[in-house]
């Protein structure tokens, strides 16, 4: 729905008076949140500051769009997002990850689950979820205005009396959803504007943070190994004891990690920010010290008369054998039947072991979420009302509340926002 089509807009930009709802936001939470509410009701704005919807959905999975996660236990989905889970019991139960897929199936989105639980569109491609989306608003009869940035927010007696655009333009609603993200990707349009409106109205905002970033290393090293993705390895966090481990796919970056289980473990790291913080990688973590070091041994017996250099290509990606022959301290022009028990065993340690200090986080421009936002304690988790404005409700990444990678930060949005578009009034 990128604004083509000027009847349509211009039939918004003149329709005076008064509206049902105006949702703030489209991104997945509002474009639920307004769809649902047209469901039930006439007079729903959608107000989007961008010239189209769902920028940063276009962007998520890499523009797969991971929709959701297919895990069936409700209990260990809501425990994934830690103690702030409990406050989506209410919101999951309503339309819970099963109710995702149904909703876009049933609109001719297929959908088909990967590794982990991941849900994908079967098309790959997340443009058709945002068209499923748009279509719904659509079906909805929901009034899109794009180019729509709100200013402000004007309150009388506990109440949102008006929304201002940056235009000087008014929009009036009985009700409000709040759906204007966090402020990560801020090229995206989530650049955190409502946390300002929020303080003033009342509201407490905890401390917004960048959340699932690449983490970035001291060692210069990892330069080398720029775009080198690594499939089933295990990454640790350490300060003097183990803080974390993921198992899953990492990436190496030109200053540190990424790749999913990187994300995952930001969030310690972030948790430790002021202290000494050691990432450990263990390449081959399904062959234990004794075992990998047979291995070791047995694919240079096989290769007795190559140089140590050319002995770890059965073992190793190729772009990390200059790195682990540097890091050993090992000539690499040696003949591999010269090469030490020892020097093996520290070969064997930089496969298990590859150690790198953590320097510190990427910050929001490359946060694939953002911690922190309105306290759950000021939204009644049945509604996603808000306790201190009469007329606002919340949906989205906009709350206190954030999971891992794996769909489970797009099925907060699903959820709160069918909720806050349901809202108990309409
Ligand atoms: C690169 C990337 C990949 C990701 N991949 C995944 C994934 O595969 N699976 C997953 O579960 N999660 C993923 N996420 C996270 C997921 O995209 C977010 O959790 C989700 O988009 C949050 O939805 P939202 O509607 O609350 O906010 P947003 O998507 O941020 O949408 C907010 C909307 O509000 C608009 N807005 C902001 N301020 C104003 C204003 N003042 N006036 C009017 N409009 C305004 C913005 O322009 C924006 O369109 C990814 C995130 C990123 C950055």
């Amino acid at each position: 729905m990128k604004n083509k089509n000027p009847a349509r807009t211009d039939r918004i930009e003149t329709m005076a008076g008064r509206y049902n709802l105006a949702v703030i936001g489209g991104g997945p939470a509002g474009m639920i949140a307004a769809g649902r509410a047209g469901e039930h009701s006439s007079r729903v704005i959608l107000l989007e500051k961008n010239e189209q919807l769902g920028i940063k959905l276009l962007l998520a999975g890499k523009g797969r769009c991971n929709i959701t996660n297919a895990e069936e236990d409700l209990r260990k989905f809501i425990n994934i997002y830690g103690s702030n889970g409990k406050f989506l019991y209410s919101a999951l139960n309503k339309f819970s990850n099963q109710d995702v897929v149904e909703f876009f199936v049933s609109r001719e989105v297929k959908t088909k689950v990967e590794r982990g639980g991941r849900v994908f569109p079967v098309s790959d491609n997340a443009r058709d979820v945002v068209g499923c989306l748009e279509k719904y608003l659509v079906d909805s009869d929901v009034e899109v205005k794009f180019n729509s940035s709100v200013e402000k927010i004007i309150i009388s007696a506990k109440k949102i009396t008006k929304v201002i655009l940056s235009g000087g333009e008014e929009v009036v609603a009985d009700n409000y959803v709040l759906a204007t993200g966090g402020k990560s990707y801020p090229g995206t349009g989530s650049t955190g504007d409502a946390y300002k409106w929020l303080k003033k109205i009342g509201h407490t905002v905890i401390e917004p943070k960048p959340a699932l970033t690449p983490v970035v290393v001291k060692e210069k090293i990892v330069k080398k190994l720029e775009g080198l993705s690594l499939k089933n390895v295990e990454v640790s966090l350490w300060e003097k004891r183990k803080l974390d481990s993921c198992f899953g796919e990492a990436l190496f970056t030109g200053n540190g990690l990424s790749g999913p289980i990187v994300l995952n473990l930001s969030k310690k790291v972030s948790e430790n920010e002021a202290k000494d913080l050691k990432i450990r990688i263990d390449f081959k973590p399904a062959l234990d010290y004794p075992t990998l070091d047979k291995r070791v041994q047995r694919d240079f017996a096989e290769q007795n008369n190559k140089q140590f250099k050319n002995s770890l290509n059965k073992l190793l990606p190729k772009k990390l054998i200059p790195v682990i022959i540097e890091l050993s301290g090992i000539d690499g022009d040696k003949q591999v039947n010269v090469v030490t028990g020892d020097e093996r065993k520290r070969v064997v340690k930089l496969l298990k072991e590859f150690e790198l200090s953590v320097e510190g986080l990427v910050g929001f421009a490359k946060a694939i979420i953002t911690s922190g936002g309105v306290d759950l304690k000021e939204v009644d988790p049945r509604t996603m009302k808000s306790k201190i404005i009469d007329n606002l409700y919340f949906a989205g990444e906009i709350l206190d509340i954030d999971g891992p990678t794996g769909g489970y930060n797009l099925q907060v949005a699903w959820s709160t926002g069918y909720l806050a578009g349901a809202g108990e009034r309409r």
